[in-house]
């Protein structure tokens, strides 16, 4: 095969050429390591209240910028401005707020409450890992790596970004930013390129933070091993949506649709399958249905834009016309619109499909909703469970109690009630899959101490002699004594404690 030298940014709504990066390979990789590694001490020892103030910067220069940050972001992905602006801008700006007010307070050291019987006292310290390697998807190509990089350097970390080879340039934009603020040189990285460029960057990291499709997280995670370095991992869903009898049907049929067809789909947490109570299901599809047919696809100020790629298009045909071969509806929508030059496919509602077919089981990641009934709620619970996937849920009724009681028994990492989508910029709180959506946390105080080990410091005075070192032999009586005094009953912790108390010698507090 031979080997791309050069990445071409294409505009996938236009098709339009307009830049090349370097498509980066292990030379490149260990340059950009070498750099970061250099940086890393000094950078550690720098007070966190100005490694917060570069952040800070970052921010400013964000939003004095923001109109050419948004079209290069649109222009790359091929999608609006609007929906830059809700998923990339003002989460990233979120972050920053975020973790520039509380990162301070959680990264402090922390005093812990031990046993007396120990002596001394324990604290846990945070520390950073080194290198952190970020490899980015396509789909939010700043807010999402945007939501490692802020924590990690804040808490003292280097880092080195691969963005994904569809919107390099988002990357290579986040990387001007922190010059243009003055970050210090090789604090933060970015290496462009393919696949290839990602999996190298693996051998060179001390902790990786991949977000992307499933398959790509088993194979980074099955390297990781090999060195045992840790990973988060963020990857993909089949969010389910479920509708209950009480609902606004004009409110939920509005929400099914941003859930589902914002970014053209193409979000981790995008609503895929949506059951709807046998009820209102005619109701319901019929508003869904008209209103899929007033939604704009296009370019510029339209409602929806284009998908990212070739690939990402025929991944959509190909479940959409598996279910059409074996006899799903489709009520609006379901062919590549060949008018527009760019990679574009109609919203498309599908019924008459159940969890044997491919756009109910696997991730379709373009702007198509089935749509199923269902008769009761443990029926709706069932059918949402029924996925390899655990990101996120949501669940539609004007009864909260029910609403609650659904969320206890949903497998998702995420469970909204009455809203979809909106979680990723809800930044205080934890973002995370289970199942194959994936391990580990991005945002609030979890996703910063995923950058940081944890460290345990315990000091003990010169001079304390444990009563349980050598000699061994004959000390059965006093450590049982010493069992029952902190484990036993009312009277055994009594007894033991007085026992305990008269047989020990040597032990002194700090
Ligand atoms: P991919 O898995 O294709 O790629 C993600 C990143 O990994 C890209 O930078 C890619 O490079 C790189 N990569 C590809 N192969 C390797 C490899 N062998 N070793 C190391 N890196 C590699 O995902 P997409 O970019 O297509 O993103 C879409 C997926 O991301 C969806 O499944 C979506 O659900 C998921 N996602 C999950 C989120 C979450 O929070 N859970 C959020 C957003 C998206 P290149 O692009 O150059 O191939």
């Amino acid at each position: 095969m031979v080997e791309v030298k050069e990445i071409v940014c294409v505009n996938p709504a236009t098709l339009e050429e307009f830049r090349k990066v370097p498509n980066c390979r292990e030379e490149d990789v260990r340059i950009a390591v070498g750099k970061a590694r250099k940086a890393f001490d000094r950078w550690k020892a720098m007070n966190i209240k100005d490694r917060i103030n570069f952040i800070l910067k970052f921010k400013t220069y964000l939003t004095r910028n923001i109109n050419e940050v948004v079209e290069l972001l649109s222009t790359e992905k091929g999608t609006t401005r609007v929906e830059v602006i809700l998923a990339d801008i003002f989460p990233t700006l979120e972050v920053i707020d975020y973790y520039s007010k509380n990162a301070e307070r959680l990264l402090k050291r922390r005093k812990l409450c031990v046993r007396a019987i120990l002596g001394g006292r324990s604290y846990v310290e945070f520390e950073p890992y080194g290198l952190i390697g970020i490899i980015a998807p396509w789909n939010f190509p700043l807010s999402i790596p945007i939501s490692h990089i802020v924590p990690a350097l804040i808490a003292g970390n280097v880092c080195i970004l691969k963005p994904s080879e569809y919107t390099p340039l988002s990357g290579v934009e986040i990387g001007k930013i922190f010059r243009e603020v003055g970050l210090p040189e090789g604090v933060f990285e970015v290496v462009t390129g393919d696949g290839v460029t990602g999996s190298i960057i693996v051998d060179y990291v001390d902790k990786v933070f991949f977000t992307g499709s499933t398959a790509t997280g088993r194979k980074i995670m099955a390297k990781a091993v090999q060195r045992l370095i840790p990973v988060v991992m963020e990857l993909g869903g089949k969010d389910p949506m479920i509708v209950f009898e009480e609902v606004d049907i004009d409110l939920t049929t509005s929400a099914a649709l941003y859930g589902g067809f914002f970014n053209t789909g193409q979000v981790c947490a995008s609503v895929e399958r949506v059951y709807v109570h046998e009820s209102i299901y005619d109701d319901f599809l019929r508003m869904l249905v008209d209103k899929v047919k007033k939604i704009k696809v296009g370019v510029g100020d339209v409602d929806m834009g284009a998908l990212i790629s070739p690939a990402q298009l025929e991944k959509v045909v190909e479940q959409v016309e598996e279910a059409k071969r074996r006899g799903a509806k489709v009520l609006v929508g379901g062919e590549k619109i060949e008018t527009l030059k760019g990679y574009f496919f109609e919203p498309t509602i599908i019924v008459d499909v159940d969890h044997t077919f491919k756009v109910v089981k696997e991730e379709t990641f373009g702007p198509v909703l089935p749509v199923m009934k269902f008769r009761d709620e443990d029926e709706a619970i069932a059918l949402a469970n029924d996925s390899i996937y655990g990101l996120t849920a949501s669940i539609w009724t004007k009864d909260m109690n029910k609403a609650r009681r659904v969320a206890e028994k949903l497998e998702f990492a995420t469970v909204m009630i009455n809203d979809n989508l909106n979680a990723f910029s809800i930044v205080q709180a934890p973002w995370g899959g289970i199942k194959e959506s994936g391990t580990g946390y991005s945002h609030g105080e979890w996703g910063l101490y995923e950058t940081v080990r944890i460290k345990h410091i315990r000091e003990m005075g010169m001079g304390v002699k444990h009563s349980w070192y050598y000699p061994l032999s004959g000390k059965y009586e006093i450590v049982l004594d010493a069992l029952k005094m902190l484990h036993g009953d009312l009277r055994e912790r009594v007894s033991g404690f007085l026992r305990f108390m008269s047989k020990v010698k040597g032990v002194k507090k700090l």
